[in-house]
């Protein structure tokens, strides 16, 4: 494992352009439990299944509640040493860029500045009639938050099951994709997809592929190195290797 590391650390020193991605497994240790593991599940409830056009359609109580105690589980924690970890390396230009699937805003809370939140925020939200922009915490004020401009629904700023990702997001991440010769994806399952594609796609444009994460997932054995960790362990490591 220490081996492994050093690797890593290595490959980060000699490396012109440096991308890291982000999933659920990042926050963990901040408190924000992921999709995959029992914890996740929310009243019995597989939160994928919940977190959906359809479900805030035709379950729009289930839905925002779902929505107010994931909004209110970010405002009771705080992005761990990990990303202050990554904010130091990107400052360093260590590191170039961030493309995370997670919706805490955790990374540009730290101080990053290259970030590219696929999946949107749970920061913002949007009216789904006329796109007005709203405060996260519209969806906490109204039982079924409405638009004060035309009484449509108001939708967190995420990307729900069913919808596309938008196109923005989508080309700065392929433009940081393309470039990177080393991709660092921490604490993911690597099951959502089109996200999961990009980690492929480094890989074809000839970029090293490193895996962190807690168990194997469907990359594992194509990537060029697999650490099996925790994220704040394996980040507080490799700063420790490359500040020695
Ligand atoms: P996921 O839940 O599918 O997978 C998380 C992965 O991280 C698992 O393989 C797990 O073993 C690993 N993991 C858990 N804790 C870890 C740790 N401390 N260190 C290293 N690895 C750890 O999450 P995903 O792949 O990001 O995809 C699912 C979707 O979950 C995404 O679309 C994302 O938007 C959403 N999501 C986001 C948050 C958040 O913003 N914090 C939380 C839950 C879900």
């Amino acid at each position: 494992m220490q081996e492994k590391i050093r690797q890593l650390s290595q490959w980060i020193t000699e490396s012109k352009y440096t991308v890291v991605f982000t999933g659920a497994g990042m926050s963990t240790e901040s408190g924000l439990p992921d999709f995959r593991s029992p914890k996740g599940l929310y009243k019995g409830k597989d939160p994928r299944d919940l977190a959906s056009v359809y479900a805030m359609n035709t379950m729009a109580r289930d839905f925002y509640d779902y929505y107010r105690m994931r909004i209110n589980n970010i405002k009771k924690v705080k992005p761990h040493e990990g990303y202050k970890i990554l904010v130091r390396w990107e400052r360093l230009k260590l590191i170039n860029a961030v493309i995370t699937q997670n919706v805490d805003g955790f990374h540009l809370s730290t101080g990053q500045d290259q970030v590219v939140e696929l999946h949107g925020s749970l920061k913002r939200a949007f009216c789904s009639e006329c796109n007005k922009e709203y405060p996260a915490s519209s969806i906490l004020d109204q039982d079924i938050p409405i638009c004060k401009e035309c009484r449509g629904k108001l939708k967190p700023g995420v990307i729900l099951y069913g919808e596309p990702l938008k196109t923005f997001p989508m080309e700065m991440a392929n433009l940081h994709t393309s470039k990177a010769d080393l991709f660092i994806v921490i604490g993911s399952s690597l099951e959502v997809s089109p996200a999961n594609y990009f980690p492929v796609e480094a890989q074809r444009n000839g970029a090293k592929l490193v895996i962190i994460n807690l168990e194997s997932n469907s990359l594992t054995d194509e990537a060029d190195l697999f650490i099996k960790g925790s994220a704040l362990d394996t980040l507080n490591t490799l700063n420790r290797i490359l500040y020695r």
